[in-house]
This record gives C-alpha cells, sequence and structure tokens, in this order.
C-alpha cells in the first residue's frame, strides 16, 4: 500500500498534546505517542511503587506523581497508562496521563513531556499515524471525526458502526468481486479461442450485482451525509399564510436542541432542530412575488436561492382565504423540488377551494397557531427524508470527493454493462473494470492525495 506522507507529521518524532477539552474539570488527558514516550514518561513520573516505567508491561496502569525533574517539586497526583506497539492505537508506544482538569495542570504536564523531548502534536496527527501504520483505514479515520461532531444520537451510532469497520470491509469486499471480473475478462483477452458468447454472459450478470451493490453504497453514503450534515428544509408561501408562525411552532418543542446557524442574516430565518433523529435546517422565507423596493427585491432573490437550494419544501396554505395568483406563482418555483403541503389556519372557518388543490400530495392540515397536527407533519419530514430509499442503519460517511468517485464509477459500470451490450471487444469492458478498482482504491484512502490527506486531518482538533 503506497501512501502519500504529509511532510509536516513527521513520523519519527514523538508526539504529544492534551486529549482532553482544556477546561476546569474533573478529569484531564495527556496523550503521548513514539519512540521516546516510555522515556519520557520514566523521566517525568514517580510512580507510588518503585518500578523502571521503561520496562512495564502493556496495557497497564500507574498509580503515582508527576514531579518536575529539575526542581523536585510534585505538579499533579496522576494515573499513567502505557501501551506499547504495535497494540496501540498509532500502533506506536502509547502512555496517556491522567491527571486533574485544570487548565493550568495540564499546560505544566504538556510542557515537562516537551521538554523531555515530544513535539506539539498537529491537528488529527494520532489519528493520521493510525491510518498510516494500518490500525484504521480511511473510512474509519472519517467516522472518528464524525465521532466528534455528532449532533445526533443517529449520526453518533452510524459513525460508530462505520468505527467498526462494516463499511471497509463491505467495500474491500466489492473490490474483489470486481478484481475477479476483471481477471475473467483478462482471460477472455488472452484466451480469444475459448467459449467467449457465454463466459460474456457471466460478466455481464456478475457486474450488474456489483452496480447493485454500488448503488446501495451510494444510498447509504447520502443517509450518511444527511445525518452528518442535515436537510435543508425551506418553508414558503404566500404573506400572511402563517409560515413564521409555523417556523416557530416547529422549533419551540425542540427549543433545547436547537441552535443557530452562524452567519445569516435576518432575511431568510434559520434555526437547526432535530427531528425524528434528523438534522433539519429550517429556513422562513420572504413570501412576496414581486416588490418595487430594492430591498424586498434583494430578499425575494434570496428567498429563491434558499428555494432553489432546499432538499424539502414546506408549501403552506391558508385554510381561512381563497386561492390567489401568488399560490399558484409560488406552486410553479417549486414544482421539481419534494413537496409537503400544509394548509394552515384550519381553526378559522373555511375559505380555501380544497378541490383545486387535491391532487397536490402529501397534504397535512394543520394550525401553526393552535399547534395542532405539528406531529403529523413531523412525522412526514421524517418519511419524506428516508423515503429516499435510505437504510438507516446503514449509513456510511463519505466526503464529497468520494462520492465524486463513486458517481465515477457508477458511469464506469454502465459503460462497461453498454459494451457487452453491444458486443464491443471485451478490451473495453477490461479497461473500464481496471478504472473502477482504481477509484475504489482511491474511496478508501489508498493511493490518496496530499491535499486530500491534508484537508482531512486539519479538520481534526489537537490530540485526536
Ligand atoms: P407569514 O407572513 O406567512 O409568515 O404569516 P405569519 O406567521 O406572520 O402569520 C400571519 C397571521 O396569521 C398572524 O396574525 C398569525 O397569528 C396568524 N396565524 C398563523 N397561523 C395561524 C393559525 O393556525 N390559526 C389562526 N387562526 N391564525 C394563524
Amino acid at each position: 500500500m503506497e501512501l502519500f506522507k504529509l511532510k509536516d507529521y513527521a513520523l519519527e518524532d514523538t508526539i504529544a498534546a492534551i486529549a482532553t477539552y482544556p477546561a476546569k474539570s474533573a478529569l484531564g488527558v495527556i496523550k503521548i505517542s513514539g519512540k521516546k514516550a516510555l522515556r519520557i514518561i520514566s523521566k517525568i513520573f514517580r510512580p507510588a511503587r518503585k518500578k523502571d516505567m521503561k520496562k512495564v508491561k502493556t496495557f497497564t496502569l500507574h498509580y503515582g506523581w508527576i514531579v518536575n525533574p529539575l526542581d523536585k517539586k510534585v505538579v499533579d497526583e496522576v494515573l499513567v497508562s502505557v501501551m506499547r506497539k504495535p497494540f496501540s492505537y498509532t500502533r506506536e508506544d502509547v502512555v496517556e496521563i491522567s491527571s486533574h482538569g485544570g487548565v493550568l495542570v495540564l499546560d505544566k504536564i504538556l510542557k515537562l513531556v516537551l521538554r523531555e523531548g515530544a513535539r506539539l502534536a498537529k491537528p488529527g496527527e494520532f489519528s493520521y499515524r493510525a491510518f498510516i501504520n494500518g490500525r484504521v483505514d480511511l473510512l474509519q479515520v472519517q467516522s472518528i471525526l464524525n465521532i466528534v461532531e455528532a449532533s445526533t444520537e443517529k449520526a453518533l451510532f452510524s459513525a460508530a458502526e462505520q468505527l467498526k469497520g462494516d463499511a471497509s470491509s463491505f467495500l474491500r469486499e466489492l473490490k474483489e468481486r470486481i478484481k475477479n471480473v476483471y481477471i475473467h475478462t483478462q482471460a477472455i483477452i488472452d484466451f480469444p479461442e475459448e467459449e467467449i458468447e457465454i463466459e460474456e454472459s457471466r460478466v455481464k450478470r456478475r457486474i450488474e450485482r456489483i452496480k447493485k451493490d454500488i448503488e446501495k453504497i451510494k444510498k447509504a453514503s447520502f443517509w450518511g451525509q444527511i445525518l452528518k450534515e442535515g436537510v435543508t428544509c425551506v418553508i414558503c408561501g404566500k404573506t400572511n399564510v402563517g409560515k413564521s408562525t409555523l417556523f416557530n411552532s416547529l422549533i419551540e418543542k425542540e427549543k433545547a436542541l436547537v441552535t443557530k446557524i452562524a452567519g445569516t442574516t435576518r432575511d431568510a430565518v434559520e434555526e437547526s432542530v432535530n427531528i425524528g433523529g434528523i438534522y433539519l435546517h429550517l429556513y422562513d422565507i420572504a413570501g412576496i412575488m414581486k416588490s418595487k423596493s430594492l430591498i424586498e427585491r434583494k430578499a425575494i432573490k434570496k428567498s429563491f436561492q434558499k428555494l432553489e437550494e432546499a432538499d424539502i419544501v414546506i408549501f403552506v396554505f391558508d385554510y381561512s382565504r381563497q386561492l390567489s395568483k401568488d399560490d399558484y406563482l409560488l406552486l410553479e418555483k417549486v414544482k421539481n423540488k419534494k413537496v409537503i403541503y400544509v394548509i394552515n389556519k384550519v381553526d378559522l372557518k373555511r375559505k380555501i377551494d380544497l378541490k383545486k388543490i387535491r391532487q397536490l400530495t402529501p397534504q397535512i392540515k394543520l394550525s401553526a397557531l393552535k399547534k395542532t397536527g405539528l406531529d403529523r407533519l413531523k412525522g412526514e419530514i421524517a418519511s419524506l427524508v428516508s423515503k429516499e430509499g435510505l437504510e438507516k442503519e446503514n449509513a456510511i460517511f463519505l466526503a464529497h470527493w468520494q462520492r465524486e468517485i463513486l458517481k465515477k464509477i457508477e458511469e464506469n459500470l454502465r459503460k462497461a454493462l453498454f459494451y457487452l451490450d453491444k458486443k464491443y471487444t471485451i478490451d473495453f469492458v477490461n479497461f473500464s473494470l481496471k478504472e473502477i478498482i482504481e477509484d475504489l482504491d482511491k474511496i478508501m484512502g489508498v493511493s490518496l492525495e496530499k491535499e486530500i490527506l491534508e484537508s482531512l486531518f486539519s479538520q481534526f482538533c489537537i490530540g485526536k
């Protein structure tokens, strides 16, 4: 496995970092990894029971004190765990010091560790070593990142699944199968006098099965993307149908889970809420269609932009008013979107002609003001998201570039099937399969390019 080595992440150095959040807390952990880890700890740690720290067994825990070797002052009472190579996270000698959690204590211990010859770890450098040394593959590295960043339970559990390596073994298995077909086509090329007709139909069946599995991965990665990044949901409808009221009612119940999205302005209001385990970014956009005022025109433009980006649209009608030109104009704007139609203000007297919008489904009648029917709307949102063919247990977290490669693989599979159908020479199929194998390698992080590695590991916090 040829891997690009990042030059700033020199592997021969012994690295150290505070692994816990540096704040006043009960415990703090300092991690050290590399050749000098045991030597360093033996210099600054005085075990309660006398022993040579350089010689202790792997997976052992030691009680004692961190002592400054220069002035012999005790810094803290700690527990030290030792994990010797190759059975540690980084596959190197790893020492973890559990101290009390104060900022100053952690800082002092870290400084002692650095003075004895370690260097401060760069973001994600522990995981980088685990990756380079074959302890985890790229998909697992990404899952660690997702565990740290998970904002809903579903996202957390799916990331943990990926860390276990299920996704990786599925991809590896798939690659083996493609390799077998590839070898098969190679045999057809090398021994053309054999019974090619029969052989080619077998190749086709196998490629079709592989294509199905790639589709599965795509769906799982789409689900992963939703769990991680959430779904953008825009509430639209003409003025005064109750968009803002609905927006507030939707977020109110989840108030504790609500966070503001930074860097956005008031004309498309937004909040993120957890609805049925899905992270929903909710936008309430301006309901006007035309305006003479420049500011309003700008707001309208922004609204339509948001509408364009939306994964889901909640389209609001007013039960107590007749349908108007604005309703129809807006409906036109969302005709290619996934829409849930809400008929709001059912607590009032009906004026709307329901027959005219009967064909618009799914349709939910509710009162945003009286807060009735909201649960049905939430249920509909959750089911619309999962209708995307998502097998919830099988989410895979892939980065954008990996999803792009998946698309290319799909395209190559489609081509291979086309060549077989049109009776092109098998060389074409053979070539497509070769590209697919290389692309699968890329997804799993074999032969990764430098920028990709760098941007991936720089997303980690120091100490991971
Ligand atoms: P927007 O312009 O679409 O954002 O509409 P608003 O949310 O500002 O609501 C317009 C008016 O309709 C306000 O006076 C709301 O109190 C009222 N309203 C909203 N939802 C309901 C509802 O379900 N029932 C009743 N009776 N009034 C509502």
